[in-house]
C-alpha cells in the first residue's frame, strides 16, 4: 500500500539517469560565461587550485558557519610525511536572533566567539592566519573574497546578501584587535564542499570531489580551467562549487517532486529556491516523513485515522528519528516509541509502514545525490579522456554519517549510474572545519613555492636595459672582430668567407653539395636553370654520422664523408661526373679564399681529432684521394649561414644577413670592405661569418649567466666556450631546462622532490620537448603525457611549473638572439648612412621554425632594440644545400673570368 501510495519517490534508474543528463547539462550552463547568469547551479568558481600534497605545516585558525553547528578551531598541520594534523576546537550556540537578525551582529557574534576560543588556547598573542568556512553560494574573484548570493538552510540574516563576507569578518575582528589587541589575517573563504575535498584530500590525493549531505546538500570538483569561462586562464584546475542544491529551481525537476516536496518548499524560509537541497538534505526529510505520515493518517491509511496535535506541528519529525525508525536490525521498537511520544497509537502494522515511508524518503535522497554525482564522476572522466576514472570522493554530512543504510545505498547506485569510474568514498573527519585550516595552510605553501620559483626564473627576465646592453656588447665584439689589433683575441671572430656577392640569377648548372655540421650529414645534387626558366632542383640523402667518428680522429671522419659521396653518386648514377662541389661546413673557418677553410675549433656536438687549425677543404681532398674512385671539382667551402642568405638573396636582393637558429646559433651579413681591416682593399662587400657563438667567451656576458647555464656549459664538449651559443641554441635550451628541473625538484618544488632516473640523464630533455610543451593549442594533459614519456611522473601542478620553465628558458634564448641582431642591422644601418634602414633576414634552423614563441619574440626584441630598422625576416628553403651550390655557380662563374 505504502509502495503505491508513494509510486512518485520510487525512482526507476531510467529516470535517475535521466535526472543526471539533466544535472549534467545544468552543469555545463554553469561554466559558460553566456549562459551562468540563467543557470540554476551556479558553478562557482573557488579560487582553490591545488589540492594539499603532504608538505604543508603550521598553524592555522579556523572558524566554521553554515552547518548544523557553529565553531571556532585551532588545527595544527605538520609536514612529518604522515598526513598528521591535529584539531582543538569548542562549539558554540547560534541562536535564532543571530541567524535570521541582521549583519553587523551576525559578525560580530562570530568574532566574540573567535575571541573566545583564542583567550581559552591562549593564542591571542599569536597572529595566526584564518580560514573561513562559510557555506553558503558566494561569488568568489579571489581565495579571501566572496560575495553571497543568497542564504540558504536555515539562515536568513539581513542586510548580507551582495555582501564581501570577508570584508565583514574583517572588519568585525578589527574591532576586536582595536578592543583587545588579537591580530588574524583571513587568508581563505572556504565552503563546506571544499573544506571537505581538501581535507581528504591531505589524506588521499586521488581525492578531487567533495560532498556534503547534512543540513544542507551540494559538492565540489575539480574542473579544468580552460572550462571555466569565468575565471581568466586556461592552464590548471581549479574546484567549483556547484550549488547543487539549487537544481531544479527553473522547473527542471517538476516532474519528479511531489505534493510534499511542494508543501515543504512553501513553508520554508526560500519558497522556490534550492528545491533539489529540499528534495535530499537532513533539515527537510523528517518533515518530508511527517507530510506523508500527516495525509495517510488523514486517509485513514494510518493510525485508524486519527491525527494527533503533533502529527500536525511543524518540525516534530527530525533527521534523528527517521534514523532511528530505520535501524531494521532493533525490529519496530524504536518506531513505536517515536509514534507513541507523537501521540499516535501504532498498530505493529502502522510501525512497519512508517519504517517504509521513512525508507522510501531516504532511499530517494540517496538516488538523486547518487544521479547528481555520478554526473560529476563522469564530466571529470571526460575531462581527463580517460576509459576509467579512478577517483575519490571526500564526504561530510550528518545524513550521509548517521543513517544506517544512506552510504551504501549512495555508493550502490553512484556505481550503477557511472560503471566507468572507481569510486572510493572517503568519510571525513571535520572536514568543512578542518579543511578551512587546510585551503589555508595550501594557499600559504603555494605563496612560498611561487616565490621560490619565480626566484629561480627571475634571472631568466632580461629587462629591456639589459637587453639594450647586451645589444650594445655583440657591437663592441663586432668591431674588435673587425679590427687588426684586436680581431686576434676577438671573442666573435668575424671571418670572412669571400663570398663578395649575391646571386643575380644568371647562375646555372649542375653541382654537389655537402652539408656538415648540423643533425643531419647530407650529400645533394643541385640543378640550377637561369633565365625564363629560372629554377632550382635539389636531389638529397642523409646520412648518419655515427657517435664515434664525430667524436674520432679527423681521417675517419672524412674518409667516411666521402664513403657518403661515393654511395649517393652511385645512388644518383653520376660517377663518371665531375661535378663542382660546394662544401657547407658550419664550423668557425678561416679562410684565405672561397675554397680554403682552416677550421678554429669543433663546435656542437663534433670533436674529431687532428682537425683544428687545418685546411678543411684539403682534408676532404686528400680522403677522395686516398679513396681514389672519384674525382671532384670543391670550388666553394661555405658556412650554413652564408648559404642561407644566399639562398634568400636569390629571391630578394635586400636580404644581406643569413641567420641560423637550430642545432647552433650563428648569423653572417654583408660588411663593408673598407671596415675588414685584416683584408686589402676597400671597394665593395664581404660577407663577414660572425660566428657569434662564441660571444661572451671573455666574459663579457657573464652577469647574465645563470648557474644553470654553468652547469650546461660543464658538463660540454667545450667548456667555457660558445657561452652566447649554449643560452640561445637548440642543442643547449632542453639541457638548460633540465638544469632548472633537478634544482627545483631539489627544493621540493616540483616531482614530489624526487629526481627521477631520466631527469638525470644528460640529454634527455630535448629542445623539441620545449616546442610540444610550450604549444598554446597543448591541454596540460598532454604536457603531463610528455614528460610521463620522459619518465617524468608529474602532477597538474607540476606540468605547470615545468611548461613555465620552458617557456622562460626559450624566451631568454630568442630575447638574446634579438639583442645580437639588433647589433647587427643597427651597424648595417650606420654604415650605410641611412636614417632608416629596410633590410632582410635570411633563416633556417628547426628551432626558429618549429618553436611556437621563439620566432616571435625574436622579431619583437629586434624591432624594440633597433626600432629604425625595418626587417623582414625570410625562412630559408635549405640554405645549406641550395645556399651552397649558388655560391658554388658565383665562385664558379668569377674563377672561369679570372682564367679567361
Ligand atoms: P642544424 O642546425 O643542425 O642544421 P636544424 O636547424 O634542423 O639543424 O636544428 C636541429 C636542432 O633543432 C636540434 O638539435 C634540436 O635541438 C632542435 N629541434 C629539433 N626539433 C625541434 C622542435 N620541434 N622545436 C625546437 N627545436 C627543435
Ligand atoms: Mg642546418
Amino acid at each position: 500500500q505504502v509502495d503505491r501510495y508513494l509510486y512518485h519517490m520510487r525512482l526507476s534508474d531510467d529516470v535517475l539517469l535521466d535526472v543526471m543528463a539533466r544535472f549534467r547539462a545544468e552543469m555545463v550552463k554553469g561554466l559558460g560565461r553566456d549562459t551562468n547568469p540563467t543557470a540554476t547551479v551556479k558553478m562557482l568558481p573557488s579560487f582553490v587550485r591545488s589540492l594539499p600534497d603532504g608538505s604543508e605545516k603550521g598553524d592555522f585558525l579556523a572558524v566554521d558557519l553554515g552547518g548544523s553547528q557553529f565553531r571556532a578551531l585551532q588545527v595544527k598541520v605538520f609536514d612529518d610525511g604522515k598526513q598528521s594534523s591535529q584539531l582543538e576546537s569548542k562549539f558554540y550556540p547560534t541562536p535564532k536572533e543571530v541567524i535570521q537578525g541582521n549583519g553587523a551582529e551576525l559578525f560580530d557574534y562570530v568574532a566574540d566567539c573567535l575571541l573566545d576560543f583564542m583567550e581559552s588556547k591562549n593564542l591571542k598573542h599569536r597572529r595566526l592566519p584564518l580560514g573561513f568556512t562559510f557555506s553558503f553560494p558566494c561569488r568568489q574573484t579571489k581565495l579571501e573574497e566572496g560575495v553571497l548570493l543568497n542564504w540558504t538552510k536555515h539562515f536568513k540574516v539581513r542586510g548580507v546578501q551582495n555582501t564581501d563576507v570577508v570584508s565583514a569578518l574583517h572588519k568585525a575582528l578589527k574591532k576586536h584587535k582595536a578592543s583587545f589587541g588579537i591580530d588574524v589575517d583571513v587568508m581563505a573563504l572556504v565552503n563546506d564542499t571544499v573544506g571537505t575535498m581538501m581535507t581528504c584530500g591531505y589524506d588521499d590525493q586521488r581525492c578531487e570531489v567533495g560532498l556534503i549531505i547534512g543540513t544542507g546538500t551540494n559538492a565540489c570538483y575539480m574542473e579544468e580551467m580552460r572550462h571555466i569561462d569565468l575565471v581568466e586562464g586556461d592552464e590548471g584546475r581549479m574546484c567549483i562549487n556547484t550549488e547543487w542544491g539549487a537544481f531544479g529551481d527553473d522547473g527542471a525537476l517538476d516532474d519528479i517532486r511531489t505534493e510534499f516536496d511542494r508543501e515543504i518548499d512553501l513553508g520554508s524560509l526560500n519558497p522556490g529556491k534550492q528545491l533539489f537541497e529540499k528534495m535530499i538534505s537532513s533539515l527537510y526529510l523528517g518533515e518530508l516523513v511527517r507530510l506523508i505520515l500527516l495525509k495517510m493518517t488523514k486517509e485513514g491509511l494510518l493510525f485508524n485515522g486519527k491525527v494527533s496535535t503533533a502529527l500536525c506541528t511543524k518540525g516534530k519529525i527530525e533527521l534523528r528519528h527517521v534514523v532511528a525508525m530505520e535501524k531494521y536490525k532493533e525490529g519496530l521498537s524504536n518506531t513505536k516509541e517515536i509514534l507513541t511520544e507523537l501521540n499516535l497509537f501504532p498498530s505493529e502494522e502502522d510501525c512497519i509502514a512508517v519504517q517504509h515511508v521513512c525508507t522510501i524518503v531516504s532511499f530517494r535522497s540517496a538516488n538523486l545525490c547518487a544521479a547528481a554525482l555520478a554526473a560529476i564522476l563522469t564530466r571529470l572522466r571526460e575531462n581527463k579522456k580517460v576509459l576509467r576514472l579512478r577517483t575519490t570522493v571526500g564526504i561530510d554530512g550528518t545524513l550521509y554519517k548517521t543513517h544506517p543504510q544512506y552510504a551504501k545505498r549512495l555508493h550502490k547506485v553512484v556505481r550503477r549510474l557511472a560503471p566507468n569510474c572507481d569510486v572510493r568514498f572517503l568519510l571525513s573527519t571535520n572536514g568543512s572545519a578542518r579543511g578551512a585550516a587546510m585551503v589555508t595552510a595550501v594557499a600559504r605553501r603555494l605563496a612560498t613555492q611561487r616565490k621560490r620559483i619565480d626566484a629561480v626564473l627571475a634571472p631568466f627576465l632580461l629587462s629591456l636595459d639589459t637587453l639594450r646592453e647586451v645589444k650594445n656588447k655583440m657591437r663592441t665584439e663586432l668591431e674588435y672582430g673587425l679590427k687588426r689589433e684586436t680581431q686576434g683575441s676577438a671573442t666573435v671572430k668575424m671571418l670572412p668567407t669571400y663570398v663578395c656577392g649575391t646571386p643575380d640569377g644568371t647562375e646555372k648548372g649542375k653541382f654537389l653539395a655537402l652539408d656538415l655540421g648540423g643533425t643531419n650529414f647530407r650529400v645533394l645534387l643541385v640543378k640550377i636553370r637561369s633565365g625564363r626558366r629560372k629554377s632550382v632542383q635539389m636531389y638529397n640523402k642523409i646520412f648518419a654520422i655515427p657517435l664515434e667518428i664525430m667524436q674520432g680522429t679527423g681521417e675517419e671522419l672524412f674518409d667516411h664523408i666521402v664513403q657518403c659521396i661515393a654511395d649517393f653518386l652511385e645512388y644518383m648514377g653520376i660517377k663518371g661526373a665531375r661535378l663542382p662541389l660546394g662544401f657547407t661546413f658550419s664550423f668557425p673557418c678561416r679562410q684565405a679564399s672561397i675554397d680554403k677553410g682552416t677550421l678554429v675549433g669543433w663546435t656542437k656536438g663534433f670533436k674529431a681529432t687532428d682537425c683544428e687549425g687545418e685546411d678543411v677543404v684539403d682534408m676532404l681532398r686528400e680522403a677522395i684521394k686516398r679513396r681514389n674512385e672519384f674525382d671532384l671539382d670543391i670550388v666553394a667551402v661555405v658556412n650554413d649561414t652564408v648559404g642561407t642568405m644566399m639562398t634568400c638573396g636569390y629571391e630578394d636582393p635586400n636580404c644581406e644577413i643569413g641567420l641560423i637558429a637550430g642545432t647552433g646559433s650563428n648569423v653572417c651579413y654583408m660588411e663593408d670592405m673598407k671596415n675588414i681591416e685584416i683584408l686589402e682593399g676597400n671597394e665593395g662587400k664581404m660577407c663577414i661569418n660572425t660566428e657569434w657563438g662564441g660571444f661572451g667567451d671573455n666574459g663579457c656576458i657573464d652577469n647574465i649567466r645563470t648557474e644553470y647555464d654553468k652547469e650546461v656549459d660543464e658538463g660540454s664538449l667545450n667548456p667555457g666556450k660558445q657561452r652566447y651559443e649554449k643560452m640561445t641554441s637548440g642543442m643547449y635550451l632542453g639541457e638548460i631546462v633540465r638544469q632548472i628541473l633537478i634544482d627545483l625538484t631539489k627544493q621540493g618544488l616540483l616531482f614530489r622532490g624526487q629526481i627521477s632516473e631520466s631527469l638525470r640523464k644528460r640529454g634527455i630533455f630535448e629542445t623539441k620537448f620545449l616546442s610540444q610543451i610550450e604549444s598554446d593549442r597543448l591541454a596540460l594533459l598532454q604536457v603531463r603525457r610528455i614528460l610521463q614519456q620522459l619518465g617524468l611522473d608529474s602532477t597538474c601542478e607540476d606540468s605547470i611549473i615545468v611548461k613555465e620553465v620552458c617557456g622562460a628558458v626559450s624566451r631568454r634564448a630568442a630575447q638574446l638572439c634579438g639583442a645580437g641582431l639588433a647589433a647587427i642591422v643597427e651597424k648595417r644601418r650606420e654604415n650605410r648612412g641611412v636614417e632608416h634602414l629596410q633590410i632582410t633576414v635570411g633563416v633556417d634552423g628547426t628551432l626558429y621554425k618549429l618553436h611556437p614563441h621563439f620566432s616571435r619574440v625574436l622579431r619583437e626584441t629586434v624591432k624594440e632594440l633597433a626600432p629604425q630598422c625595418d626587417v623582414t625576416f625570410m625562412l630559408s628553403e635549405d640554405g645549406s644545400g641550395k645556399g651552397a651550390a649558388l655560391i658554388t655557380a658565383v665562385a664558379k662563374r668569377l674563377r672561369n673570368v679570372g682564367e679567361n
